[in-house]
């Protein structure tokens, strides 16, 4: 068979291509349209005649077309490279200095500097494509046969370049090929129970793994039905949520969808499946989704580099869905949890998350250096996250992920876990939320220290909750220094840059 993504997608599209495959508020495309548009821009990827293995970065405003765009650079065996809309001109040009694309698409808006930046790193293809679909990209595959023939694509043929999210550091560009994507989506398929009559509300980013590969792979391998938005807008959400089945989102749209009192379970009656992921899921979010609307928030753990390794159950013969966890490796996916000697820890020891699979990219995009650091000898990708399995009540083959290894701190030689003392200071009354850091001490070499976030209207005491924080935890646990803050610093995933915090209070 054919090892192109393209080929096993298209092989779930239902049999009534006439169907609707995605909604929006204003327009919707039948399964017909997506083969067809993606063939139009797939003849025209291929009339340029481009090398093997060209890149083909792209950044527009989430669009069906955007989507249509992804799957024909699949079909045309071309290298999809996705950008976050946020990004601007300098941060733009690191992107294509370092991935060199043959093709550039962007946004009408920033086709000025998209221009310049493309004369400078040599790329020869500038399209533009705007959210209605319309820009120099449909105009020339308009005079495009709306028919093509997927490419035979083999298993380790790169599909995809996504750069990560920047959290820790710099980018760096995870390298995926079609076997790394099409397993995944197969085993997704089968573990969250994918059904052709499912409606998947679509609100994520697709220049990110959660919207483009799990959220979109999922609907488009099962034949489902997508309502697809821009973005999450509560309004539109709570309009769209009763002819839903699945949701997905990063926390931070289930903290916004708990805080309006229309969120309620007579509302999500039809839907069967919440996801969360890309950051972690607080348990008070967790409980208070279950509380109000009857069904657990399914929580599930992932990164750019190896698409999803862990998930809480669905069925529930596998067994709970428990908060603050991120549940059990997927099939096909091994996860260990090491210590710096590359021994494998018992339960509840907490040390460095590892795992293979053949959902595992091959390497940092131009980077063997960064690439051979982080695989074991034995073959095994060091996740940069800290876990343990099980806990205190928690089965054994529950992963619960306490940080990254970048945030943890070291504090007169005792490794303290952020996480651990960000639960505490979450529950103190008054506390909205918290990020716990690391600022350099000359004493003990790195001191903890603790931004918090007040509710509204609270007002808190630094030294009333150090005193508090003292008689429960040990000395070199307990935050030096307490700074409030408005919010935290969050990229567009809503993860919380300890990097940004870092600097910020030195
Ligand atoms: P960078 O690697 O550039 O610093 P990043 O790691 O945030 O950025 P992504 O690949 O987008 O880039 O995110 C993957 C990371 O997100 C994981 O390594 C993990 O730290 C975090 N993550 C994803 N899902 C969860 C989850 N359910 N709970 C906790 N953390 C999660
Ligand atoms: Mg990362």
């Amino acid at each position: 068979g054919n090892a192109n993504l393209y080929a096993l997608l298209a092989a779930g599209f239902p049999a009534d291509r006439a169907a609707v495959a995605i909604e929006t508020p204003t327009r919707s495309y039948s399964w017909n349209d997506i083969e067809e548009i993606s063939a139009r821009y797939g003849n025209l990827l291929q009339a340029l005649e481009l090398p093997a293995g060209a890149r083909i970065a792209v950044q527009v405003e989430k669009s069906p077309e955007a989507l249509m765009l992804y799957l024909a650079s699949v079909r045309a065996g071309l290298v999809y490279l996705p950008l976050n809309t946020a990004y601007r001109e300098s941060e733009v040009e690191y992107f294509l200095a370092d991935a060199e694309p043959a093709v550039v698409v962007c946004d009408s808006a920033n086709q000025e500097w998209v221009d310049r930046l493309a004369e400078k790193t040599g790329t020869a293809n500038v399209y533009t494509l705007d959210s209605d679909g319309t820009g120099s990209l449909a105009v020339a595959a308009a005079s495009q046969p709306g028919e093509f023939v997927t490419v035979r694509s083999l298993p380790d043929d790169l599909a995809a370049i996504l750069y990560t999210s920047g959290t820790t550091g710099r980018s760096k560009g995870a390298m995926l090929s079609h076997r790394n994507l099409s397993s995944n989506a197969e085993v997704l398929h089968k573990y969250w129970g994918w059904r052709p009559d499912d409606v998947l509300l679509h609100m994520l980013p697709i220049f990110h793994v959660h919207g483009l590969f799990v959220a979109s792979h999922g609907a488009l391998l099962a034949g489902a039905r997508m309502i697809w938005l821009p973005r999450l807008d509560i309004e539109q959400a709570l309009h769209y949520l009763p002819r839903s089945t699945v949701m997905m989102g990063v926390p931070t749209y289930y903290v916004r969808l708990l805080n309006d009192a229309r969120f309620t379970r007579q509302l999500c009656a039809n839907m069967r499946l919440f996801i969360s992921g890309s950051a972690p899921l607080l348990k008070e979010t967790f409980d208070e989704f279950k509380a109000r609307i009857g069904q657990p928030i399914l929580e599930r753990y992932g990164m750019s580099e190896t698409i999803m390794l862990t998930s809480n159950p669905y069925d529930s013969s596998l067994g709970e869905r428990i908060g603050g966890t991120v549940g059990q490796p997927l099939p096909g996916v091994m996860v260990r949890v090491v210590d710096d000697a590359e021994h494998e820890l018992g339960v509840g020891e907490i040390g460095s998350v590892q795992v293979r699979g053949s959902n595992v990219f091959s390497g940092y995009w131009r980077m063997p250096e960064k690439t051979r650091e982080e695989f074991t000898s034995d073959g095994w990708f060091r996740t940069g996250d800290v876990g343990r399995w099980g806990g205190d009540s928690v089965p054994a083959n529950y992963l619960s992920i306490v940080g990254r290894s970048k945030d943890l701190i070291i504090s007169g030689g005792f490794n303290v876990y952020p996480k651990e003392i960000e639960l505490l200071i979450d529950d103190i009354p008054g506390v909205d939320e918290s990020a716990v850091i690391g600022v350099a001490h000359p004493d003990f070499g790195e001191a903890v220290v603790a931004v918090v976030v007040p509710k509204a209207g609270a007002k808190l005491d630094a030294d009333a909750m150090m005193a508090d924080l003292k008689s429960r935890l040990a000395n070199f646990k307990v935050p030096k220094r307490i700074y409030f803050t408005d919010q935290l610093p969050r990229n567009t995933m809503g993860k919380v840059q300890k990097n940004v915090l870092r600097d910020q209070y030195v």
